[in-house]
Order: C-alpha cells, then sequence, then structure tokens
C-alpha cells in the first residue's frame, strides 16, 4: 500500500485508474486475473440505478436479467442502501457465537410471510448452493433404521441446486457433475412434473425429495400447484422429506412471497433476491419436529446471518409489502407474457410472475442476447432456443415496453 494513503485509508489510486480504463483494457485486465470459468464478460459495467446498468464505455442497458433474478429492487435503490450502510456502520459482522436484533428480525419475518407453522426455525448462509448444503445436511439424517435404511435423495431432471459437491449431485446435467466425480451417488432423477413417477420413485428408501417449483436454469419450466400438492401426500405418507428450492422463485419473483405456496414443505431454500444484490442464503425448516434433524455442532457458517446481510433481506421485504410491489408483479408479468406471444418469431411464452421464458422458432437465443446487448437490453439464454427474463421486480410496463418495441426488428435480423 502506498504512503499516500486517502482519508478512507486505502490506496485508491488502482482503482481510479481501472475507472477510467476503457472497456477494452477491463477486458484483457479481466482475463488475466479472473479465474476463467463464466467465459468472456459480456460487458463491462460501472454503474446502476434503477433498472438501468452502464457500461465501461458510457453505454445504457435495461437490466432484464436482474443479475438473474436477484436485484429485486433495481440497482442503488436508496432504501436498500441506507438500510446496508446504516448498519455496517452500527454492527457489520459478528460471529455466530453472536446474535443481533436484524438477525433474529429477519428470520421472524421469513417464517411469518412463509406462513410457517410454530416452531420453524431459520438457516442463514450466504449463497444459494449453500442453502441447499445445509438442506442435503438436514435431511440426511432421515437416515431411517440399519434395517430399512434410507438410502437415495429424488431430485427432477433438469434441476439446477448449485455448484458446490452436495449441490452439484442434485444438479442434473451430466456436463456439470462428470469431471467432479466422485461425488454423492445416491441421487436419482425422475421425470420432472410426472406425478406417478414420483408416486413410484418414492418409497422408505427414500430420505428426500428436492423440487424447484419453477425450474429456472432448464429455461423457467413451471411444475403445477397440483404436482406440489401431491409432493407433499406422497414424501408425507413414505417418511420422505420435502425440499423447495426457491433460490430464483422465492421472493416475490413470481408474484408471490413463494412460487410453492400455499404448499407447505418440510424445507425450503432461498437466496438469490433476498438480499436485493447483498450476498445471503436462507433455509426455512417447517415444524418443530424437522428442526430436530440438525442439532448443535451438526452445521455452521461464519458469514451467514451477518447483521448487514439480514438488513439487506428485511429491506427488500419491506418495500414488497409496501409498495404492493406482488399485485405489481402479477400484473406486470402477465402484460408481459400476453406482448411476447404476439411477436413474429416467437414460438412459446411461459413463466410467472417476472420469470418468464420465451422460446424462439430458430436455434438462435445466443445470436439474440448478443443482438438485444448492442440494443442496449441485457436478457439471457438458458439453452439454443430459450430466452429467459428476470428483470427487477420494480420494473415498469413503460421499461419492458422498450424490450417489446425492439424485438422484432431484433429476431427479424438474426
Ligand atoms: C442459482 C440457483 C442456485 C445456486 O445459487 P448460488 O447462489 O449461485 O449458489 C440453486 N438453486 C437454484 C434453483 C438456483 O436458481
Amino acid at each position: 500500500m502506498s504512503e499516500h494513503a486517502t482519508d478512507a485509508g486505502i490506496d485508491t489510486t488502482q482503482l481510479t485508474e481501472l475507472a477510467h480504463a476503457s472497456s477494452a483494457v477491463l477486458g484483457q485486465r479481466y482475463a488475466s486475473s479472473l479465474l476463467g470459468v463464466f467465459g468472456t464478460p459480456q460487458r463491462v459495467l460501472v454503474r446502476g440505478a434503477g433498472c438501468h446498468v452502464w457500461d465501461a464505455d458510457g453505454n445504457q442497458y435495461l437490466d432484464l436479467l436482474g443479475g438473474i433474478a436477484v436485484n429485486t429492487l433495481g440497482h442503488g435503490h436508496p432504501l436498500l442502501t441506507s438500510v446496508i450502510t446504516s448498519q455496517l456502520a452500527t454492527l457489520g459482522h459478528v460471529s455466530n457465537f453472536f446474535t443481533s436484533p436484524t438477525q433474529i428480525a429477519l428470520a421472524e419475518k421469513l417464517l411469518e410471510i412463509s406462513n410457517a407453522p410454530a416452531g420453524s426455525k431459520v438457516f442463514f448462509a450466504n449463497s444459494g448452493t449453500e442453502a441447499n448444503e445445509a438442506a442435503l445436511k438436514l435431511t440426511r439424517r432421515n437416515a431411517g433404521t440399519p434395517q430399512a435404511p434410507r438410502t437415495k435423495v429424488i431430485a427432477l431432471e433438469h434441476a439446477f441446486h448449485g455448484r458446490t459437491l452436495g449441490a452439484l449431485s442434485l444438479t442434473y446435467k451430466e456436463k456439470y457433475r462428470a469431471p467432479f466425480a466422485p461425488l454423492p451417488d445416491n441421487v436419482v432423477w425422475i421425470p420432472a412434473g410426472d406425478e406417478a413417477a414420483l408416486r413410484a420413485a418414492v418409497d422408505e428408501t427414500v430420505s428426500a425429495v428436492f423440487i424447484e417449483p419453477i425450474q429456472g436454469e432448464a429455461g423457467v419450466r413451471l411444475l403445477s400447484q397440483d404436482y406440489l400438492r401431491a409432493a407433499r401426500e406422497i414424501t408425507r405418507d413414505a417418511g420422505a422429506l420435502l425440499v423447495f428450492d426457491e433460490v430464483q422463485t422465492g421472493m416475490g419473483r413470481t408474484g408471490s412471497f413463494f412460487a410453492s405456496a400455499p404448499v407447505i414443505p418440510d424445507v425450503m431454500t432461498l437466496a438469490k433476491g433476498l438480499g436485493g444484490g447483498f450476498p445471503i442464503g436462507a433455509m426455512i425448516v417447517f415444524g418443530e419436529e424437522n428442526t430436530t434433524w440438525l442439532t448443535p455442532g451438526d452445521h455452521g457458517t461464519t458469514f451467514g446471518g451477518n447483521p448487514v446481510a439480514c438488513a439487506a433481506g428485511l429491506a427488500v421485504i419491506h418495500v414488497i409489502e409496501n409498495q404492493q410491489l406482488l399485485t405489481h408483479v402479477q400484473d406486470t408479468g402477465a402484460w408481459l407474457r400476453e406482448q411476447l406471444a404476439g411477436v413474429p418469431g416467437v414460438a412459446a411464452v411461459r413463466g410467472a410472475g417476472l420469470l418468464n421464458a420465451f422460446e424462439l422458432d430458430s436455434a438462435s437465443a445466443p445470436a439474440l442476447v448478443a443482438a438485444a446487448l448492442d440494443a442496449g437490453f441485457i436478457i439471457n439464454a438458458t439453452d439454443e432456443r430459450t430466452i429467459r427474463l428476470a428483470p427487477p421486480l420494480v420494473i415498469t410496463t413503460a421499461q419492458l415496453e422498450t424490450f417489446i418495441a425492439a424485438l422484432p426488428q431484433l429476431i427479424a435480423g438474426l
């Protein structure tokens, strides 16, 4: 560190220099300093406000991906910013030998909005994959007896549950798993949404069933409420634990706080939208009986439940409730799907609230992502044909309209 430290106590020379570098220079420096697991970044982004972000060359983009269903309140939201800032100035971190009012308040709030029965509890983590690791460890305790062990976990075809080894073992895509063998190999994938297949698969050898109410990474594939209800009944009858992974679908994304509501699982995992951009994950354990699966010493985390992250979660829930965002998300999402369905070249539209996808009638989704970016829109391809949209929940129809207006020409130009 230079001896000419600034008032803030750090040498900002390097930061200042980077802030004024061009995209091309930043791209090179990214490639030589960041591990190449994400490929080449599409742009270098330097600023965000509301539903817009700006790149290092000053170009503006409408953010229709929201950091993959994360930026619930958009960018630079004043309340989220001030709550995080003041929590950091008041009490930024304590170890889990201690607690904070903020942590307790968010746990209580999550239990309230999830209609959790008495005795339900929350565990905080820092990401979706960690919330699922906690869930996997919890469900592993549902081990049956030596005579009748519960050795299997059921997940759904096309499932995505995360990238750490445990969560990865549940993730369907062979390409993600195979290079990292050996993984826990007790997972059986069954066709998503097929009640008969679920009924056939779930017996006394199964410890848990993991389900995303909407399979986001798989291209926004919806499971019906009937299927979720059946899963609840089937797992209960077989003594298997039901885990809903609402990492992508939770926190208002689909127009209700949780896509699976009113069905209540044994365990629900959350992350992405919960902190509005500040990293936080959570596992909600429903019902007193299920809270006994993990006892002192069974699991832990240094950062999980950090007061700043919990303050962010409280701010997000506060805004969702006080600005009637759930109704807004329902209305805006319905309008968006209707508009998309009328665009030439769009073969199918599906989604709930503001988690939506449309399919192209040709395998040109990645090309559309690039063309849209050049035209000032951030969208995402989940496969060769499918585009996913998961904008901030505060986005307006007027903002979405600009994309709908541009889309026919973008598709025609592919
Ligand atoms: C994104 C996602 C995860 C993983 O969350 P990370 O925060 O990236 O670890 C897990 N499950 C679902 C359904 C997701 O969408």
